[in-house]
């Protein structure tokens, strides 16, 4: 719009230019055209020869001008469109000579015409040359910029490229300085820096030369070659040639000053004889004033009252399309920026989808469509941003639950954990309290867990777990729930239960339930629960309460033995509170050196000498009582304290062993009492052999006594077991006939010795049984090279039933009990003489061939 209103306004502009100069021409066409006056005297006739003589040689004059300027601008800038006006100029001045009076003037003109021409060649032969030397400039330059071109992707032409780079400076500084030193008309520029940048060039091409024919070829460097060598000839050539059409036009501008002059003469003397005759013929009014030698300043006017309306009335036009394109040019600028406004206001105030109506200028439409856009696109954006959020808040939801679900759920077997199980079991106390039901509290524990997570790994020991909560869950659908509170402890909750007795008798189904193998692996594993049980509202009323009085049943179920079934009874918190003194004892025994370790003689009846010393841990209490094992080795056990009190009972031993074979007792062997777990520990080997490197004791002086439990461990303790054996250890079977396997232990273990317990040695000369399962299994060692050990001499009858079984060591409190390390002295003194006179108080054996000595085959150790 606005470009139509400017296309209108330079037209009607133009329109009034144009009809000003019509305006003029017919004013002078008008005073041209008026009749002369009537007069027609003498006078008037020399008048009139007078005037057409200014008249000629003004027109002469002008036309001498013209060729001059016609030769001139013909040898500027444009030849082409110079050359005609230079042909219709010499054409004028041609006839303007031949038309001359004088032959003098006519010679002289044509002479001036001559040197035009002449000047006119000279010219041209300039204008050539130049064309010629920045033909051959750029010529140089375009080979130059397309090799430089070129070496730029090229590696390893960094010489060639560094002389080309500088070529062209030197080129590029002629190409700047020739111009006005050839070209401009001036000759403003220094010439002798031309020369000084053509040798420099000439120097940098020679200097280069073999380089250059290496990397661009011979072709090239010739090509530069014969163009710079063209350059310089120019140059001098060119030199030479504005120096004489320097001096050719100097002459043809004297020839026409000197023309001008004599033309102006002339016209002089004309202008005289008018001026004499014109007052004479009173007719000078009459005719056009003589002129100046241009004919445009002529008084003019432009007056004619037409025109001028005419004039009015379009100015008044353009001035009201002025106005209009103002008006419309402010409304379609002004509209659509409060259009704008107002949608940016709306956008920033809330979510509404905004839309800006099209229209106004170009510009502004275009914003508007970009503002409808960018509106689109926002509310796009925002439609994205609502569905993200709704579906972060629905994960969060998700995750909030799940976390729930995880902060009441064991991630192991997916149960109730401690937590969840409180919260259940306060509501099923709360039904159980409205309906006056019973509810039994359950607590199970896995016998041994921690040896089948030790020797089988965590991983399948987790699998366990997962397959004892399935069996527990299937066994408790229907009358309540099941939990785990962490490790091996699972609680079982009876709801409503009818009776006390149904609660003891689903006791002994949970703790039975487990004498069918588990399946774990596509492995049959053989384990046993212990299970303690509470009972709402006999025992306790709150959930915690119940709880704690079913870990102390179920305490006192792991002291009866595996797979036992205890119910909870007011002692048990006495003991609990015991056991709870004792653990806070044991964790400050070690500190305070309150564990000694004593030693009980076994003895070789032949020769009534001590052949081992048997290690037997005591604690010593604050009030200086010694307690024994049986007091705190379960307590220890269930509170991770006997790795610790293993240890020291180790380090302790082999010292003790240690002192009395470098004190001079050179056949001591010290046996110790070693729990499977310790077994478990790879480095157990390493550390022992390391000790008795250390003490430098021969590992023949040392026996560990294991029970049969070491079988549950693993192939890696018989492993071990088998190392220690090999290194001349003892490995001695303790409690031989309390368990079930003994004899596969005998089978499986590398053992040395096996101890009768002594629950076989009890009876052993009162009953005829307890006598042939004795007398059995020393057959039985005697044949697999074993040593054999009978515990619990409490009683000489008992001693004199193995005193003539060759090869047996007897111990018991009858020879003598456990004494400490520094009592060991006074005891191994009086011991022999002790042993001696027991034996022979002792009678005789009443028929010599039932109890006659056994041929016991006596493997001698290594
Ligand atoms: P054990 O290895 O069978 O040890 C023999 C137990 O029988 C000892 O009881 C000993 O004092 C007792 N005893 C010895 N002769 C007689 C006797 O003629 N009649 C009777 N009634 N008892 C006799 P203690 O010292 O109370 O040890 C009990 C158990 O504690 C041990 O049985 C052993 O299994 C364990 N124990 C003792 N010391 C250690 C130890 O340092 N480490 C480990 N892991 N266990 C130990
Ligand atoms: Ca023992
Ligand atoms: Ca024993």
């Amino acid at each position: 719009m606005s470009l139509v209103a400017v296309s209108l306004l330079a037209g009607t502009a133009n329109m009034i230019a144009h009809e000003s100069v019509h305006i003029i021409r017919t004013v002078v066409h008008s005073t041209a055209a008026a009749p002369p006056s009537a007069a027609a005297s003498k006078a008037r006739s020399l008048l009139t020869a007078a005037i057409a003589d200014i008249k000629t040689n003004d027109a002469l004059a002008l036309t001498v001008e013209s060729y001059r300027q016609a030769s001139l601008s013909r040898d500027e800038v444009d030849p082409s469109t110079g050359r005609s006006d230079f042909i219709d100029a010499r054409t004028a001045l041609q006839l303007a000579a031949v038309s001359v009076r004088s032959a003098q003037r006519e010679t002289e003109i044509k002479d001036f015409l001559d040197r035009g021409e002449s000047l006119g060649r000279l010219a041209q032969q300039r204008r050539h040359s130049r064309a010629a030397y920045s033909s051959h400039v750029e010529s140089i330059a375009s080979r130059l910029q397309s090799s430089m071109g070129g070496e730029w992707t090229l590696f390893g032409r960094v010489i060639a490229r560094q002389s080309l780079i500088k070529m062209h400076d030197v080129l590029d500084s002629i190409r700047q300085h020739a111009p006005s030193i050839l070209f401009d008309e001036t000759h403003g520029g220094n010439l002798a820096s031309l020369i000084a940048d053509e040798s420099q060039f000439s120097e940098l091409l020679a200097s280069s030369q073999s380089t250059l024919t290496g990397s661009e070829g011979a072709d090239w460097v010739r090509g530069v070659r014969e163009d710079f060598d063209a350059l310089v000839t120019l140059r001098v050539a060119l030199t030479a040639l504005n120096s004489r059409y320097d001096q050719a036009a100097l002459q043809f501008a004297k020839n026409s000053r000197a023309l001008l002059r004599e033309i102006a003469a002339a016209s002089d003397a004309s202008r005289l004889v008018q001026d004499r005759w014109s007052n004479l013929a009173g007719a000078a009014h009459d005719l056009p004033a003589p002129t100046g030698s241009s004919i445009t300043e002529t008084t003019l006017e432009r007056s004619d009252p037409n025109s001028a309306r005419l004039m009015a009335l379009v100015t008044a036009f353009v001035m009201l399309i002025i106005v209009v394109i103002s008006f419309f040019t402010v409304r379609s600028i002004h509209v659509p920026v409060r259009w704008l406004v107002k949608a940016s206001n709306e956008l920033a105030m809330g979510p509404a989808r905004v839309r800006v109506p099209r229209g106004g200028i170009r510009e502004l439409d275009f914003v508007a469509r970009s503002f409808n856009d960018m509106s689109l696109r926002l509310e796009s954006a925002r439609r994205a941003y609502k569905e993200q959020q709704e579906s972060l808040e629905e994960q969060v939801l998700q995750r909030t639950q799940k976390l729930q679900e995880l902060a009441q759920q064991d991630p192991l077997t997916s149960l109730p954990n401690r937590r969840h199980l409180a919260a259940l079991l306060d509501s099923a106390l709360d039904r159980a309290r409205r309906g006056g039901r019973h509810v039994g509290i359950y607590f199970l524990d896995i016998d041994n867990f921690k040896n089948i997570n030790d020797s089988l790994g965590h991983a399948f020991g987790d699998r366990v777990l997962i397959s004892v909560a399935e069996r527990l869950n299937e066994l408790a659908r229907g009358f309540g729930f099941v939990a785990r509170l962490g490790g091996d402890e699972f609680t079982v909750v009876y709801e409503n239960a009818e009776s006390i007795n149904s609660i003891h008798e689903l006791g002994w189904m949970l703790a039975r339930a487990f004498h069918k193998l588990v399946l774990v692996d596509e492995r049959e594993l053989s384990i046993s629960v212990s299970v303690g049980a509470s009972i709402f509202p006999e025992h306790e009323s709150s959930a915690e309460g119940l709880l704690r009085a079913a870990d102390s049943a179920l305490f006192r179920a792991k002291e009866l033995g595996r797979s036992q079934l205890a119910l909870f009874t007011p002692e048990l918190t006495t003991s609990a509170a015991a056991r709870f003194a004792i653990e806070q004892g044991l964790r400050r025994a070690l500190e305070r050196s309150e564990f000694e370790l004593h030693y009980q003689p076994e003895i070789n009846p032949a020769t009534s000498e001590i052949a081992i010393m048997e290690t037997l841990l005591r604690w010593r209490l604050p009030d200086g009582r010694l307690a024994s094992p049986a007091e705190f080795l379960s307590v220890a056990e269930q509170s991770g304290l006997m790795s610790d009190i293993n240890t020291w009972v180790l380090r302790t031993a082999v010292l003790d062993a240690a002192r009395w074979f470098h004190g001079g007792w050179a056949e001591v062997r010290v046996a110790i009492n070693i729990s499977p777990r310790q077994l478990l520990d790879h480095r157990f080997v390493e550390r022992l052999l390391a000790l008795l490197r250390e003490l430098r004791l021969p590992p023949r002086c040392i026996e560990l006594e294991l029970t049969e439990m070491v079988l549950q461990t693993g192939p890696a303790t018989i492993a071990a077991l088998r190392e220690l054996q090999g290194h001349g250890l003892g490995i001695a079977l303790d409690d031989f006939g309390t368990g079930y396997s003994s004899l596969t232990s005998m089978e499986n273990l590398p053992l040395t010795r096996i101890k009768l317990d002594r629950s076989l040695v009890a009876r052993i000369d009162t009953s005829t049984r307890s006598a042939a399962i004795a007398r059995a299994v020393i057959d039985l060692c005697a044949d697999l090279g074993l040593e054999v050990t009978a515990e619990g001499i409490e009683r000489p009858e008992q001693l004199a039933w193995f005193r003539d079984k060759h090869g047996i060591l007897v111990q018991g409190f009858l020879l003598s009990e456990a004494v400490s390390f520094l009592e060991f002295a006074s005891l191994k003194a009086i011991l022999h003489n002790k042993i001696q006179d027991l034996l022979l108080s002792m009678p005789l054996p009443a028929r010599a061939g039932k109890d006659a000595p056994l041929k016991v085959k006596i493997v001698s150790r290594r």
